[in-house]
């Protein structure tokens, strides 16, 4: 018996100070710009490492109104302000460099795995927290989470509007206890922490969905209380599950490998939801290429929103902020400070057709400037809605021209030039000559556009 103590404190030890080395490992190379944030499960992935996973207290109570859930997730869309801290040293400088395109690369990878729920992330900016001692996050004792928020209110860095996402240098047990946590959410609530190393994984996203009140896919697991085990996570569509590691799951994703031991109230565990945003963190099946959440939890989630208003109403924005850029300004000179948050498919339509496409955007691409004439469209939102339509000033014109075919489009031409002025008044509209006529018409920011109509005999 002793043997065996010895033997499996040996490996407990052991199997720490890997986890331990490596994850020092990867802060190095995330310092050393070897390893870039977005390619931290694909290291940890190639390795085979186990990642660092969340930390969520024992659901001890039962949320009846949540159980059922009463909202269906198709029925409503809604869109949240998002603000970041990064928590720096005392001199401002950190370990593992965060600067704003991994943070808008957070954004859009929150909207990536919400957006299918109806659920929208609006990127309301980010600030800097220069203290070393608020940069590093306990779970117990002091230097807590729920210090570190009432820290940010006391200083007035605390966005009321906006769900608060802190970045810190790491994330610890307790002051004794280094063992390391990807990250922390209050639950329900508007606040994550998340370990930097992993703020562009799927940990970010799992602390979220903690905020709209999901559970792990083994809550309850082991509480001793039958009622509780069954009740799970209180989703219908998420199978019972365990904890566990990367190697207990088959190359399936949800055929659990691993000794069970806590069965006494009849849960057959077989099928794990590996690929589950709230399952253990696990690689590959819960990284962002893979992971996923069950309608049940999207109703849940939209249920919880509901079911907290004093909770979610303050942060909650429109839709029509997400048609708006996140930095620039319309009426400066410099249109191409105007940026749009990446992470959605854009459309930019004229203003006057919503299905002629001037300009396109995919979901790694930023939109840089926003073309005269134009409305914003947003797939992920609607396929059909447009908003936001940008009209030319009258002193954005450079000049233009109309070439006059006749009736015939492919005979003799004439061309006739045009100052601003002329466009501005549009007088030439009505001097266009019977027949095919190509008005070209270029801005001063260089913006150049061309339309061929047809004026009918009078
Ligand atoms: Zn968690």
């Amino acid at each position: 018996m002793i043997n065996t103590t010895k033997e499996s404190l040996f490996i407990t030890l052991a199997l720490c100070t890997t986890v331990c080395c490596a994850q020092r490992e990867l802060t190095y190379l995330l310092q050393e710009k070897q390893v870039q944030l977005h390619q931290v499960e694909h290291y940890l992935k190639e390795r085979e490492m186990q990642p660092l996973d969340c930390h969520e207290e024992w659901t001890t109570e039962v949320s009846q109104k949540l159980t059922n859930p009463t909202v269906h997730y198709r029925d409503v869309q809604r869109v949240f302000n998002v603000y970041f801290h990064v928590l720096n040293e005392n001199n401002g400088q950190r370990t593992v460099p965060i600067d704003e395109a991994d943070i808008l690369s957070a954004v859009a990878n929150l909207n990536g795995a919400f957006n299918a729920y109806n659920i929208f992330f609006k990127y309301r900016g980010y600030g800097e927290i220069n203290d070393t001692y608020r940069s590093v996050v306990y779970l117990g004792g002091t230097r807590t989470f729920d210090e570190l928020v009432t820290y940010a209110k006391t200083e007035g860095l605390y966005q009321e509007n906006s769900l608060n996402i802190f970045i810190a240098a790491t994330i610890r047990m307790s002051q004794y206890d280094t063992r390391e946590i990807a990250g922390l959410a209050n639950k329900p609530g508007v606040n994550v922490v998340v370990n930097d190393k992993y703020l562009l994984s799927s940990t970010l996203t799992h602390e979220v969905g903690h905020n709209f009140f999901l559970h792990h896919t083994h809550a309850n697991w082991n509480s001793g209380n039958c009622e509780l085990a069954h009740y799970n996570d209180g989703v219908e569509d998420t199978p019972p599950s365990v904890p566990f590691n990367t190697t207990d799951i088959a190359g399936d994703c949800h055929s659990y490998l691993g000794n069970l031991s806590n069965d006494q109230c009849g849960i057959a565990i077989r099928d794990i939801p590996a690929s589950n945003f709230m399952s253990s963190y696990n690689l590959p099946c819960r990284d962002l290429a893979h992971a996923v959440f069950t309608e049940g939890q999207a109703n849940r989630m939209h249920t919880a929103i509901e079911a907290y208003p004093d909770v979610f109403e303050p942060v909650k924005t429109t839709l029509a902020s997400l048609y708006q850029p996140y930095t620039g300004n319309y009426t400066a000179e410099a249109t191409e400070t105007i940026k749009f948050q990446k992470g959605f498919d854009y459309e930019f339509v004229s203003c006057s057709d919503n299905s002629a496409v001037k300009q396109r955007f995919g979901k790694e691409e930023t939109p840089v400037g926003h073309p005269y004439n134009t409305a914003v469209k947003i797939l992920q939102v609607s396929a059909t809605t447009t908003m936001n339509c940008r009209t030319a000033p009258t002193d954005s014109f450079q000049g233009g021209e109309v070439i006059s075919y006749g009736v015939l489009l492919n005979g003799m031409y004439k061309v006739k030039k045009l100052n601003a002025l002329d466009i501005a008044s549009q007088r030439y509209l009505q001097e266009l000559p019977t027949g095919y006529n190509r008005i070209t018409i270029t801005y001063k920011n260089g913006q150049r556009e061309s339309e061929l109509c047809f004026k009918q005999n009078k």
